[in-house]
């Protein structure tokens, strides 16, 4: 699904050919999860393949390498080149593109200078599909930002994901919704939260959740539209039977929700903002309004 025998990648300098790839079996990533990544999209848009919002994206890369005390040799523009060149080896138009930064060889609990730099991309749909979501408040909790950099996007934080969605699904859900260290709403597993309650938007603020770039988009196209959003704290009490809500997300983008355990959502989605702002969104990619950052 991931790849096939003429798929190239990136890893260290090289282009190789995913299936002749190699890593080392005692990296430290592999082994305590202190490796860094990002999740980015490309669309074939009317003025050729654009990269969506990759000065964004490879900041918050470096950020996040950053905060894991990993150096990271690259800059934004080195890191879109090298993208856009993988996308071009692949012929790949519409695509998920991973980079991925992982460590070297180290069983001791600091970071190694071995710095692993790996990029592949695939074709992906709609991650979470296409139907509205029926969603479960996760009996697993957002990571405390005081135990890690939860606003950094590390590659050990997604156990908790994976937990998380695990259980929903085992549950018969499609997805979960996870509360903070505070009983708050904070964020699905690989998306951001929001709901519409009387004609107002609302999403948590910053501080416990990653700080999502679909989730800003949302919020610059919400205030075109002179949507009325706040950012605050909210339960699982107040979300349910609103009036709509929807997951945003570079994979999922955004993705409607039916329901909250158990209890639907009021309005019909065609009829709600959720829906307004996930056909401006897909507008939006499709199109080179919203590139601000031009490889020149
Ligand atoms: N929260 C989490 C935990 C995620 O993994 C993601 C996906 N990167 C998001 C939110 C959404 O972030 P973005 O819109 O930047 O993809």
């Amino acid at each position: 699904m991931y790849y096939n025998e003429n798929t190239t990648v990136f890893l260290n300098g090289k282009w190789l050919k995913a299936s002749e790839a190699q890593t080392d079996l005692y990296a430290q990533t592999l082994h305590y999860g202190s490796g860094v990544f990002e999740g980015i999209r490309s669309y074939d848009t009317e003025d050729g393949v654009q990269i969506f919002k990759a000065k964004e994206h490879f900041e918050r890369l470096l950020y996040s390498a950053e905060k894991m005390h990993i150096k990271l040799d690259y800059t934004v523009e080195e890191l879109t080149a090298l993208t856009y060149e993988l996308l071009e080896k692949n012929n790949l138009k519409d695509a998920y593109i991973r980079p991925l930064v992982y460590l070297g060889a180290n069983m001791s609990l600091q970071p190694t200078d071995e710095v692993n730099v790996f990029f592949c991309a695939w074709e992906w749909g709609k991650y979470l599909g296409d139907s509205l979501l029926n969603i479960m408040t996760s009996s697993y909790q957002r990571p405390n930002p005081k135990s890690c950099h939860v606003e950094a996007k590390v590659v050990g934080h997604y156990t908790n994901s994976i937990l998380a969605t695990t259980e929903a699904k085992q549950k018969g859900f499609d997805e979960a919704l996870l509360l903070d260290m505070n009983g708050n709403v904070a964020e699905g597993p690989g998306a951001n939260f929001f709901y519409e309650k009387d004609g107002k938007l609302f999403t948590c603020p910053l501080g416990n959740i990653l700080p999502g770039i679909t989730r800003s988009t949302v919020l610059e196209l919400a205030k075109e539209l002179n949507f009325d959003v706040e950012e605050k704290y909210f339960t699982p009490e107040d979300v349910k039977g609103a009036d709509g809500a929807f997951f945003t997300g570079t994979a999922a983008e955004v993705a409607g929700i039916g329901a909250l355990d158990g209890v639907q959502f009021t309005m019909d989605w065609e009829d709600t903002m959720g829906a307004t702002l996930a056909s401006m969104y897909r507008n939006r990619v499709s199109s080179r309004e919203m590139q601000n950052f031009d490889l020149v």
